[in-house]
This record gives C-alpha cells, structure tokens and sequence, in this order.
C-alpha cells in the first residue's frame, strides 16, 4: 500500500469531556468495536476498584483516574483508529493541552444533564482557537436532561462555533424513544437494552410503527424536528473540517445507545492527517520521507525499567523500527529504536508507522518536548508547541536541606519533561512552581519522592494572574508578595497578580507598564 493509502486510512483523536460526563464508558465501547477488549466492564475503573486501560501509573491508581495522556489504537472498517487519551479538568495538565498538538479532530463529550461545565470550557475553547475539528456527543440521553434545543444553544454560544445535530433524540429518561438520525434519514429505535432498531424513514408509516409514531413525545418532536430542518445551519463538511461547525450525535454510551451510528458517521467524516506547518512551509503526510516530533516525554513509566519514552506525532513518511533520524534541534543523528505503540500499560514493538501515528521512542535523555524528527537531509522544525496559562501557584523547598542537590536535579528533569513550569522568586531566588491543575503538584511530589528520593514542601501562593514585563520595564519596586514578581526559565520577569482587582488596579496606576498576556486563552 502506498504512503498515501495508508495515510488516508489514519483517523487519530482525543476525546474530551469533563469527569463524570462518560469519557471512559464510551471510549470502552470504542474499545469493544475495535476488538481491542472483550467485554464491557473491563475498562471501568474508579468507583469499581479495576482500572482503566487507559491507566497505567501508581498514582492514577491510587487516584483512580489517568494522569497521562496514553494511547489507543485498533483497524476498523478498512481504517487505522488512534484515540488519545487526555486526562480531565482538575487533573489538566499541560500534557492535556499538549495531546491536542498531536491529533486531527477531537470528540467532545457533554452530559445532557448538565450541559457544558465551566471548568472544562477551557480545554474545549483551546479546539476551537486552534482550529480542531470538533465533534460532539452528548452523552446520557437515557437520564432526564435538558432540552436539544437549549443544549445546542449553549454550545454556540459558549464555543462561538455552529451546531449541527446529526440526530434528534425523542423524549429522554423515561419516555426515551430513540433518535432520528438525520444524516442517514432513519429511525434508531431505543428497545431499553443494547439491540437498536434502525427505521427507515420511509417506512415510518408502515403498520408495525403505528404505535411508535402515534406516541404524543413521538409526535411532538417531529414538529420540533421539523423546526429544526427549516431554521436549523446546514450541514457541511468542509466547515467541520475548519473547526467551524460542530456536527454534534445525541446517545447514551452506557445503554450504549446511538454509539454505533455515532462512531460510524464519526470516522467516515472524521479529516485523515493534513499537511503541518513547519519552519521552511508545510510537510505533507504522504511526503516519502520520515518526520515527526515529540509532544510529551514521560519518564519511569514502568518501574521495573527506569526508562523514559518520548511520544512522538509521525507527521509524514514511513517510521521504521531502527532507523536512523536527524534531531533538527541539534542537528545531529539519532537512532530510534525500541519503538512502541501503546495500549495503556502494554506496550507492543512497533514495527512501521504512518503520518497520524504515535509512537512511544526509547529516550536516552537526548529528547526535549516540541523536537522535530527528520528522515531527509532538509532542515526544519514543526511549529513550536504552545505553551499554557499555569494558574496555580507554590512554593517549593526539600524538607532536608541535605538533599539540596537532588532536589534541583529533580525539579530541572521533570521541568524539561514539561510537567511542571518553574519560576524563580526575583528576590529570594527560591523555587516557585506553576501548574495548571491541583494534581500537577500530586504527580511531581511523588515522583520526587519515588524518583529523586526528595522529600518536598509546599507552600501555595494562590491562584495567580501571570503577565509578562519587557526587560526594560523591570521595577522591583512596583511589586510585594501582593503581586510577587519572578522569573521563568527563560530569566523573562513575571509578575503573578493576586487577582483581577490587583491587576486592573496596577494597570490603572502604571499605565505605562506593559503588561504581557503569553497566553489567547483565559
Ligand atoms: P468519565 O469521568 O468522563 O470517564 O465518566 P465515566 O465514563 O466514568 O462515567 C461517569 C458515570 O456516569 C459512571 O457512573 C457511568 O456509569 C455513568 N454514565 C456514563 N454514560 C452514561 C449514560 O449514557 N447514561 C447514564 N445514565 N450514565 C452514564
């Protein structure tokens, strides 16, 4: 098969949603239609006390939930499924922002009970900023929820993006009766189990469906049905593909009910890998030779083989165990070997991989996040990789003074891995570190405990408003523990505003100073 045929085969997403809103049960019935488990249950984890597949370090699971962001991947229908697993809110991180480099479309899960949660807009504004594909499932239609129609509603509004309800779902909790699948112009019966009926529309009115269109929710959504058709945004697929309109599949991923069809229209509409921007242009996937780069590196992901594996995006040629790649960032050769593609834990050799692929790369230290790999003899790098808003804030010290040495090497490791964002006081020179989730800070105690043998300190400074200064507008004296002025890693001066009111305040008393949002997303 040609580079391109196999590129065109790749279908490679993460699914996002707010915890509880259903992330793992539908990715498990992914699961179960790609043969990569057997039976329902085997994914479920938390509450159940088994884990996730998806789940693989001590602490996801004494926590129960997935710190890392791991990868799926099975053939279905004729094509090659990759999902990317990404943590939820509280436990974001930058490796949720980052996973989001690596694929082309993402699947948007909301519970129909609760509509879109505050904290998790977020993540879903940074899709729609970058342009992602986005398709949308709002999960849990057999549980009393809110209306289609407020529901759509709020997804415009809050995401500043068109909807396109491929189905419409007719009653819900109870009085669920189904779906009308717009898109393939039939009826998805609800039978209360896992067996759907499909109905065509044409056969809607033969006798053996005279009860179920006779039923008054039957008859009342048709009207509101009808509503829709006339006033509702017309499909298409190119501005899906442009991140502009959501086309958005109601079901339920634990009757499973409407997840089939979803997942079918999904992946046939679902964009292949598209050409990436680099410094010298674009690549395009099916370009013969091998690039790709790094989007997260994890370190001691099994104890038992203190190892890091740096993941790695393909984004064109053809990946082959062993081969010999340039790094651009130095220039220099680099053989990549123990590859491997992963199914949470279990780690298979990977013999050969296509644009959309990722892979896990044996990492002898040489890797940083954002590298650029390249087969040929040109020289470029992938765009840079984004950095995100950290908006926790601590203080962090080793317990034992006598540990000074490997406390550094830890926090400078890990800072590399990109798990946590480092600044310096500017006065005091001690250690602050910025996240963007509590279990940030849970993950990097830990492993610097496990890892590093430190025993650390904490002492929270809040959550922060950073904004960068020019070099030449540094004035310490502007700033207190109020406002605390630090520095990255990079030595830029940073000043960590206590809240909005402390900002607009300085603003209103320094207008001259300039104050630099690093990051479009707040
Ligand atoms: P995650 O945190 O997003 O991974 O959510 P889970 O998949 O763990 O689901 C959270 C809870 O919602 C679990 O108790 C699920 O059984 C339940 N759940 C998931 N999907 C549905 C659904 O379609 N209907 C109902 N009633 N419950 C669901």
């Amino acid at each position: 098969m040609s580079i391109k045929d196999e590129v065109l085969k790749r279908k490679t997403f993460a699914i996002i949603s707010h915890p509880d809103a259903g992330k793992t049960t539908l990715t498990e019935k992914l699961l179960l239609f790609g043969n990569l488990i057997r039976s329902a249950g085997t994914v479920k984890g938390k509450k159940s006390g088994k884990f996730a597949t998806s789940d693989w370090m001590e602490i996801e699971k004494q926590r129960g939930i997935s710190v890392t962001s791991s990868v799926m991947n099975f053939p279905y229908k004729g094509f090659q499924v990759n999902i990317l697993d990404t943590p939820g809110h509280e436990d974001f991180s930058e490796d949720t922002y980052r996973t989001l480099t690596a694929v082309d479309c993402v699947v948007m899960i909301i519970d129909a009970t609760k509509g879109i949660e505050a904290q998790t807009l977020k993540l879903f504004k940074v899709c729609r900023m970058r342009g992602v594909p986005i398709f949308t499932f709002i999960n849990k239609l057999d549980r009393e929820g809110r209306e289609p129609l407020d529901l759509l509603e709020e997804i415009e509004n809050e995401l500043n993006i068109e909807t396109y309800p491929m189905n419409w779902p007719v009653g819900m909790g109870k009085r669920f009766l189904g779906i009308f699948d717009r898109y393939n112009e039939q009826f998805v019966q609800f039978n209360g189990n896992e067996e759907e009926t499909y109905i065509p529309y044409a056969d809607l009115d033969k006798p053996e469906h005279a009860n179920l269109v006779q039923n008054p929710t039957f008859v009342e959504t048709k009207d509101e049905l009808a509503l829709v058709d006339e006033a509702g945004n017309e499909f298409s697929l190119d501005a899906v593909l442009k991140g502009e309109l959501t086309p958005v599949f109601f079901g339920s991923a634990l009757a499973p009910f409407g997840v089939q069809t979803f997942f079918d229209t999904f992946i046939s509409m679902a964009p292949a890998p598209t050409p990436r921007k680099t410094t010298e242009g674009v690549m395009s996937p099916d370009n013969p030779e091998f690039s790709g780069f790094v989007f997260k590196i994890q370190a001691n992901m099994n104890p038992a083989h203190r190892d890091r594996i740096a993941f790695l995006r393909v984004c064109s040629g053809k990946f082959e165990r062993g081969m010999s790649v340039k790094l651009a960032r130095t220039d220099k050769p680099i053989k990549l070997s123990q590859s491997q593609q992963f199914v949470a834990s279990s780690r298979d050799t990977i013999e050969e991989a296509f644009a959309g692929d990722i892979i896990g790369i044996y990492d002898p230290n040489a890797y940083r996040i954002g590298d650029t790999l390249i087969e040929g003899k040109e020289s470029f790098e992938f765009d840079e990789l984004p950095q995100f808003p950290p908006e926790l804030f601590k203080k962090v010290t080793a317990k034992n003074v006598m540990k000074a040495k490997q406390f550094k090497k830890g926090i400078e490791q890990l800072v590399q891995e990109g798990a946590i964002q480092l600044f310096k006081d500017f006065r005091t020179e001690s250690y602050i570190i910025g996240a963007v989730g509590q279990l940030q800070y849970e993950v990097f105690e830990y492993r610097m405990k496990n890892e590093y043998n430190v025993d650390i300190m904490f002492e929270s400074i809040g959550e922060r408003i950073p904004r960068w200064l020019k070099a030449d507008q540094v004035d310490p004296n502007l700033f207190d523990e109020r406002n605390l002025l630090v520095r990255d890693r990079e030595g830029e001066a940073v000043v960590l505003f206590k809240n909005d009111f402390s900002l607009r305040w300085f603003i209103d008393k320094h207008p001259k100073v300039e104050l630099i949002d690093l990051f479009e997303v707040n």
